[in-house]
């Protein structure tokens, strides 16, 4: 049988209930779905939200939520083993064993890093332990954000080479429209390009106690379908919908079709996981080059540069509008700008960001 590669993701409320508590209902739930994929010759990997929320109804006796990164980080570290110990049973109950893997942004970044995490995450899966992902939120080196773990679902997704990635919300899908405003939205089944205009729909992220809404997911769904990741967004109550999903059947959740362009291992790993040191503004003419023509940035098309950035780094090479054009990785460091080679971004190291 081939190996077929499914990255879960579930949302912090779809995890937990009114109270912030993890609702061991739907892990259970989960966890079923994902042993019966798993019988239909699925690897799975789960990604779970939930720490924060769960970590706050353990310790934060009916006060408001903490906003600030440091107590978020804090509370993190409570839930995180209320989440384990609470997937660990819904596993056990069906005989299959779980391992936890916490993953920071700067595990991305880093080659080693990155490669290590994905041999781990492809050990497990041939001792037939499902592996459950988490940001590192306690030693996260930035604002904590939900949504965050959208994008985490798109990173594994990459780093395992997926062919599916699963976004378990709390709607149906993606809606034409937001339910709670307008009651006739209805689901859209397929989106083969994700374009602007679907990116309107997503709207901003919620900023709530709850899910990071459309937009995160959309932004995931971006990332996983250019590395040549299906996405689907699903209903993570409705039981079975994860296995529905895997065998191909229409008319549960959204599916996003990977662009028949896609972008090699390294450069999904440039676009979206490296973050940027700075900025390169440009020129029309060197749009032209570069959309146009397939060339790589000379210095002669940079008008200008921003940040502190080194031989190497990544950064965004962005319009005269200020509309981001392509990121890349750059081969002369800020403080030697003027004086290096004149390829300043390779075409090898750069990836157009402007396709839907
Ligand atoms: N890592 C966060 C948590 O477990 C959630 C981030 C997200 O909701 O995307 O609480």
């Amino acid at each position: 049988m081939s190996s077929r590669v499914a990255v879960v993701k579930i949302g912090t409320t779809s995890v937990t209930d009114a109270a912030g508590g993890v609702d061991q209902s739907v892990l259970d739930a989960v966890a079923a779905d994902v042993v019966a994929a798993r019988a239909a010759g699925w690897d799975v990997v789960l990604v779970t939200s939930g720490a924060i929320t769960a970590g706050w109804a353990e310790v934060g006796l009916g006060r408001a939520r903490p906003r600030d990164a440091a107590t978020l980080q804090a509370v993190s570290a409570v839930g995180q083993p209320l989440l384990m110990a609470a997937w660990r049973a819904a596993f056990a109950r069906r005989g299959v064993a779980v391992g936890q893997v916490l993953l920071a942004p700067l595990d991305f970044s880093h080659r080693g890093q990155y490669l290590h995490a994905r041999s781990t995450l492809q050990r497990l899966g041939t001792l037939g332990i499902v592996p459950i992902v988490n940001e590192n939120d306690a030693v996260a080196d930035a604002e904590i954000r939900f949504g965050d773990n959208d994008r985490l679902g798109a990173l594994v997704a990459n780093l395992v080479a997926a062919s599916h990635l699963v976004l378990l919300t709390d709607t149906e899908g993606l809606l034409t429209a937001d339910p709670r405003l307008d009651p006739t939205a209805t689901l859209i089944e397929e989106v083969r390009a994700i374009d602007g205009e679907l990116l309107a729909l997503g709207g901003s992220s919620s900023s709530g106690v709850g899910s990071g809404g459309m937009a995160s997911k959309l932004a995931a769904a971006r990332m996983a379908t250019w590395s040549g990741v299906t996405t689907v967004i699903a209903p993570a109550r409705v039981p079975g919908s994860l296995s529905e999903v895997l065998a191909g059947r229409s008319g549960v959740g959204t599916i996003f079709h990977p662009r028949a362009e896609r972008l090699s291992a390294r450069k999904a790993w440039i676009a979206f996981a490296v973050a940027s040191a700075g900025t390169l503004s440009v020129n029309q003419g060197a749009i032209q080059a570069l959309e146009h023509h397939g060339r790589s940035l000379l210095r002669v098309g940079v008008t200008r540069h921003d940040g502190d950035f080194d031989e190497g780094d990544a950064v965004d090479v962005i319009g005269p509008e200020g509309e981001l054009v392509a990121k890349g990785l750059v081969r002369v460091a800020a403080a030697t700008f003027d004086h290096g080679d004149d390829v300043v971004i390779h075409r090898d190291d750069l990836v157009l960001l402007r396709r839907s």
